[in-house]
């Protein structure tokens, strides 16, 4: 029995459509992929062809038009199911970058191949190993020479980059100290990775808990061609900040998901477990945290559908993508936790795919986002508090 939701009154044929597809990608694919540390390419490739991957370009560029909301639908109930879309739920969205900001050029170059599936552009480059959080601190340069960029630095945490045919790569174009702010002087290339690599860029995989297929990027003299200059040169900043409200939105939604998850298995089995001769989930300390973890996964999922909400009516969101990421990521670690306890042992055992799921939902207080930054946020930019940074 799966728990009710008022989530599912959203888009019930997607719904329904993605938990078909995934139905065909059961607990035994993701553990083996999980042992093996490899990519589900089958399932990516299953979602391609569905085109629930390219639903949120527009249908001039051979996608399906829709809104975040819809875009939700599709990774909550992919997590619901026990799959994971972190393989390739970047596809969806870091290509709003050109859509938003790209030239008519840039726009037919590769839209429509995205849309498609015939280019991956999955990978994007922000975080550093010496920068952190602290995004204007980044050291990656790209320096113009004529008609190219040469590139040198080196990215952490790039997840993908071995995936994906292109890469949106943010980096320094004027020094921190010589432009006019902090946040101007930094840039967006477009990379095309299936050039750079051994050209200039190296990729090195980094073993995580979780089977990510994240990396590390070294550039070294890469070549980039000045007309993969994505908007405006110095201008990238506030590029990747607008795409960062829907990255919030759409991993929140999959925080939704995973909570979901934990609730129908956590619930079915107190229903089912006997111990001392009657189901664990007549025990109040077995039942209440399960109903706790029901109250707060549906009330983080109205903030997150009230950003995608105020998303796709243009309207600013910020605020409200970094409270609904919040609430939700912590929604489904504490599912997780009840899930986890309410097994035993049993919880421990691969076969259930519990723990691998609680491993996997544990990322979501760290990134794309920590907890910490999204209190900060909403205690300096909400409610006027003094910065500590
Ligand atoms: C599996 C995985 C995949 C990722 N994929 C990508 C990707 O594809 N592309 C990409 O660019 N990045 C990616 N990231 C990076 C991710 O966005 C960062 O890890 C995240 O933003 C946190 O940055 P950091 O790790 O450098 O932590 P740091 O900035 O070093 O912070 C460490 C801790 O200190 C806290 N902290 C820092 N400053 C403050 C402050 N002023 N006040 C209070 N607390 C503070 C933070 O909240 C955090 O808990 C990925 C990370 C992981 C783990």
């Amino acid at each position: 029995m799966t728990v009710p939701t008022a989530g599912d009154e959203t888009f019930p044929d997607i719904r329904d459509a993605v938990r078909k597809l995934c139905a065909r990608f059961p607990g035994e694919y993701w553990r083996k992929l999980d042992a093996d540390r490899a990519y589900p390419t089958e399932f990516v490739r299953a979602l391609t062809e569905s085109g629930f991957l390219s639903v949120l370009i527009p249908e001039e560029y051979g996608g399906s038009g829709l809104g975040l909301g819809a875009a939700t639908a599709i990774l909550e109930e992919i997590h619901r199911s026990g799959c994971n879309g972190g393989a390739c739920h970047a596809q969806m969205y870091t290509m709003g970058t050109i859509l938003r900001h790209g030239s008519p050029a840039q726009k037919q170059a590769y839209l429509p191949g995205i849309a498609e599936g015939t280019l991956r552009l999955q990978a994007f480059g922000v975080t550093e190993p010496t920068s952190g959080t602290d995004t204007t601190r980044i050291r990656t340069f790209a320096k113009r020479e004529g008609d190219k960029y040469i590139v040198n630095g080196q990215k952490v945490w790039i997840s993908r980059a071995e995936h994906s045919d292109l890469m949106l790569l943010l980096c320094r174009t004027t020094p921190r100290d010589e432009a006019a702010k902090p946040t101007e002087g930094m840039s967006v290339l477009l990379v095309d990775l299936r050039q750079a690599v051994g050209n200039g860029l190296t990729i090195r995989p980094i073993r995580t808990m979780i089977n990510h297929a994240t990396t590390e990027l070294f550039f070294d003299n890469l070549e980039v061609p000045a007309e993969n200059l994505i908007g405006q040169e110095g201008k990238g900043f506030r590029y990747i900040l607008d795409g960062m409200n829907a990255e919030r939105i759409l991993i929140a939604s999959e925080c939704i998901g995973d909570a979901r998850f934990f609730i129908d298995r956590a619930s079915a089995y107190a229903r089912e477990r006997e111990v001392f001769g009657r189901p664990i989930g007549a025990n109040q300390g077995i039942q209440f945290p399960i109903a706790r973890n029901y109250v707060e996964t549906e009330a983080a999922n109205l903030m997150v559908q009230k950003a995608a909400s105020l998303f796709d009516a243009g309207q600013p969101c910020g605020t409200e993508a970094n409270m609904g990421k919040m609430l939700a990521s912590e929604a489904s670690w504490h599912a997780a936790d009840t899930c986890l306890q309410t097994h035993g042992g049993f919880g421990f055992a691969e076969e259930y795919d519990i723990e691998r799921k609680f491993r996997e939902t544990r990322l979501y207080q760290v990134a794309p986002i920590s907890t910490n930054l999204i209190l900060s946020h909403v205690g300096t930019h909400v409610l006027q508090m003094p910065k500590s940074f």
